[in-house]
């Protein structure tokens, strides 16, 4: 702590290195919300608002009652039990979508059922348990008086217009998500389209002459592509569409020719991963800078120190590490929240989750990004590591379900130590 630049950089053996968050700072300056488009409320779900959402009626619209019973004045039942009830008039049978035309008078009730609307003159309702009268079916015959067995204050179930919110009050705002709620809210609301943000598109290229399709056998030597599935995967959980560009071989051609595809896709960010270490066979970076200019950075974080970062004719590129772990992560470190921005999506409500240690660990000094499983004992959030922790060494992000962060300039917790923690998708 102390020092302002403690958490900008830190310096190991001479080496200049960002921190996590001043490469992360400068990487979002690049990107900017994509343009939007009108939607009907049926296919805005997952989408973010690019309008604010002003409410033009009240919810609810009417008074009406929360319950199956009798719409009556609260004076007319004052003292009421079961063992001296008042017995009322019932003058009309008021069903849920009818309009009352009666106005209730003192000594008088009308039956309601659930949602209706109160009728003029009354201030209270009975639910039906509570009087002689306990049939609930709607259409059956109306009894001609009703007794009532308990007193109730005024306002006694009763859902009051405007209670839950009011016309001319913003309900929602731009750069929302649009989740199962917001889209009941509009369609009570009666908002049938809204300007949402369009998905981005992101494309998707992993590199490396040992890379083989799924489906392709195992030659000496060669490894199945995982990271255009994983980062694909997390890439749509985040709303974007993905232009896959396969694998390129080690070969600048190649590259570039998977690279213009995404250009000509009108990509809004292209994710590379491989080649960004300091390998003699490493041509992302020389074709990226025929046409764009490309940074590599030492980034103090575990996994994930290489980090590439530019723009290809115009368009962000990410250059991730090619270990199938180092890509998940810096992904979410990185890309994620630069597909957010450019989905549009304010910050979120953020909240920071911290769990126990159950074991000591140790760390290298750099930002660590562990894997971990996290899970609950007497109403605490406890962690442990979930074994190899080396970067290729995915099945231990398959048996984790958050991921550990250990700051810079942390070398070793002892167990019982509050750590902070990321549950991952
Ligand atoms: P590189 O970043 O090219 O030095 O690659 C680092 C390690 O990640 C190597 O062992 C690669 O074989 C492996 N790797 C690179 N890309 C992928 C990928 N798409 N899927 C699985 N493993 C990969
Ligand atoms: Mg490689």
């Amino acid at each position: 702590m102390g020092c302002w630049w403690y958490n900008v950089a830190a310096f190991y053996g001479g080496d200049f290195m960002l921190s996590v968050q001043e490469a992360r700072t400068r990487i979002l300056s690049n990107f900017y919300p994509v343009d939007t488009l009108v939607l009907p409320l049926e296919h805005a779900a997952g989408r973010v608002l690019a309008q604010d959402i002003t409410a033009a009626i009240d919810l609810p619209p009417f008074d009406n009652s929360s319950v199956d019973g009798f719409a009556l004045k609260a004076t007319d039942v004052e003292g009421a039990e079961p063992a001296s009830p008042r017995t009322l008039e019932v003058v009309a049978d008021i069903p849920a979508g009818s309009s009352p035309e009666i106005i209730l008078q003192a000594g008088q009730a009308a039956r309601i059922m659930t949602g209706a609307p109160l009728p003029l003159g009354a201030d209270a309702v009975v639910m039906v348990e509570d009087t002689d009268f306990k049939t609930r079916d709607a259409g059956s015959p109306t009894p001609s008086r009703v007794a009532i067995y308990r007193t109730v204050r005024r306002n006694n179930s009763i859902r009051r217009r405007g209670d839950d919110l009011h016309a001319g009050e913003i309900v929602l705002r731009a750069g929302q998500q649009v989740r199962a709620q917001e889209i009941g809210l509009l369609a009570m609301l009666g908002v049938d389209q809204m300007t949402v943000y369009r998905r981005p598109r992101l494309a998707l290229l992993s590199s490396g002459d040992e890379l083989v399709e799924v489906n392709t056998p195992l030659m000496p030597g060669k490894v199945r592509d995982a990271n255009s599935y994983t980062l694909a995967t997390l890439a749509e959980g985040s709303g974007a569409e993905i232009i896959r560009l396969g694998v390129a071989a080690d070969r600048p051609e190649d590259i570039r020719e998977r690279i213009d595809r995404a250009v000509a896709s009108q990509a809004d960010v292209i994710v590379s991963s491989a080649g960004v270490s300091v390998g003699a066979f490493d041509y992302v970076k020389m074709v990226v800078e025929e046409q764009g200019e490309l940074d590599f950075w030492q980034v103090n974080m575990r996994p994930g120190k290489p980090l590439a970062f530019g723009r290809y004719r115009g368009i962000p590129f990410f250059g991730l590490p090619g270990n199938p772990v180092s890509a998940f992560i810096g992904y979410l470190v990185y890309v994620r929240p630069a597909l957010d921005r450019l989905s549009g999506k304010t910050e979120p409500l953020s909240f920071r989750l911290t769990a126990r240690l159950v074991e000591p660990l140790e760390s290298d000094g750099r930002e660590s990004y562990l894997r971990a499983v996290v899970f609950q004992e007497n109403g605490k959030l406890m962690a442990r590591l979930t074994g190899h922790q080396g970067s290729g060494n995915i099945f231990s992000l398959v048996q984790a379900n958050a991921l550990l962060i250990v700051p810079s300039g942390v070398k070793s917790l002892p167990a019982n130590s509050d750590v902070e923690i990321w549950l991952i998708p």
